[in-house]
């Protein structure tokens, strides 16, 4: 049977890890917060006392952490890679800078194991429900390898190319919605003025020009999309710090390859002014409320 050894047990880790249980892998898991590795128990995953206790024997080696120097320290500063399986692939799957996941790549090539940078989207709710997309970077090997177990965490795997890819797709993905969640904030606020209904803007731009998910999935006002956040106080789904997080994550990547994102640059000043303000645990939808000069979004 197949072993993955799970290290990072938090809000994706648990539902993630939980899920390989129920498909049927041997899961053993690791986080530094022992009630974490209680909820993870709780679905059938094997508590280990250690990053090396979780990775020893396994096929497939997860990782589901805050930041890069969190994977990096996992690689470095733990026997991890030498103590899994003989031809064992390590995923990591935290959303990470690029320079850092192509290190753990190395990291792992020295060890002589295969490895994958796979970050996630989906959020909670997509690690539920097994619908996460995965973007992984690595080997053709690496990844037909990882790609089974992969498939019971998500709807759909993407293969983006080298070490790296699965990083850049997703900061690029997320550069995409930062500032298209922006511009849907203004029209609907501008709209309002202009005295137009919520649900007639709602009704022309998700089926003409102006559509994008973040209208028609995720509306950042209460009516036209039932189960968006906007219908639940702002609370996340995505929080508005995790939105900092990868379009931070953007310009660092931009800056370091040479290249103008001044869209994406003006969406990480208004997401740090949001979150500055105390709304970093508000959904990143919730910046409407911001933009109409609320402080505090939530709570209108
Ligand atoms: P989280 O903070 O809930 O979980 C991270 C876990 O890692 C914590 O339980 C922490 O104790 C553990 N940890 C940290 N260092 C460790 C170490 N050295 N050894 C073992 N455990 C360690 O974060 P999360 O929401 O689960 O997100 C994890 C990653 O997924 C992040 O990189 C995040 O950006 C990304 N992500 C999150 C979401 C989301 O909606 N939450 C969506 C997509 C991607």
């Amino acid at each position: 049977m197949t072993k993955v050894g799970f290290i990072g047990l938090g809000n994706m880790g648990v539902p993630m890890a939980g899920n390989l249980v129920k498909a049927g892998y041997d899961v053993t898991g690791y986080d530094l917060l022992p009630a974490n590795l209680e909820k993870a128990a709780a679905r059938g995953v094997k508590s280990a006392e250690s990053a090396d206790a979780a990775a020893k024997d396994a096929d497939i080696v997860i990782t589901m952490l805050p930041a890069g120097k969190d994977t990096i320290a996992v690689y470095e500063k733990t026997s991890v890679l030498s103590v899994a399986a003989p031809g064992a692939v390590f995923v990591d799957c935290s959303t990470i800078d690029v320079a850092s996941a192509r290190r753990a790549h190395e990291l792992a090539a020295k060890a002589g194991k295969l490895s994958l940078d796979c970050p996630v989207s989906g959020g909670v709710g997509g690690a539920e429900a097994a619908t996460l997309t995965m973007m992984a970077g690595g080997s053709q090997e690496a990844f037909e390898k990882a790609r089974p177990v992969l498939e019971k965490m998500s709807r759909k795997v993407v293969h983006c190319g080298e070490a790296g890819a699965g990083q850049a797709a997703k900061i690029c993905n997320n550069m995409i919605l930062g500032i298209s969640m922006i511009g849907v904030c203004e029209a609907f606020n501008l709209a309002e003025k202009l005295g137009l209904s919520h649900q007639a803007l709602f009704d022309v731009a998700s089926t003409s020009s102006g559509q994008c998910w973040s209208i028609t999935s995720y509306c950042p006002v209460p009516g036209p999309v039932p189960n968006s956040p906007a219908n639940n106080g702002y609370k996340p789904g995505f929080a508005a710090a995790l939105m900092l997080k990868d379009l931070l994550l953007a310009q660092e990547a931009a800056r370091s390859a040479g290249v103008a994102t001044p869209m994406g640059a003006e969406a990480a000043q208004l997401y740090q002014l949001f979150v500055a303000t105390g709304n970093g645990g508000v959904d990143f939808s919730g910046i409407i409320e911001f933009m109409r000069g609320k402080t505090s979004a939530g709570q209108s």
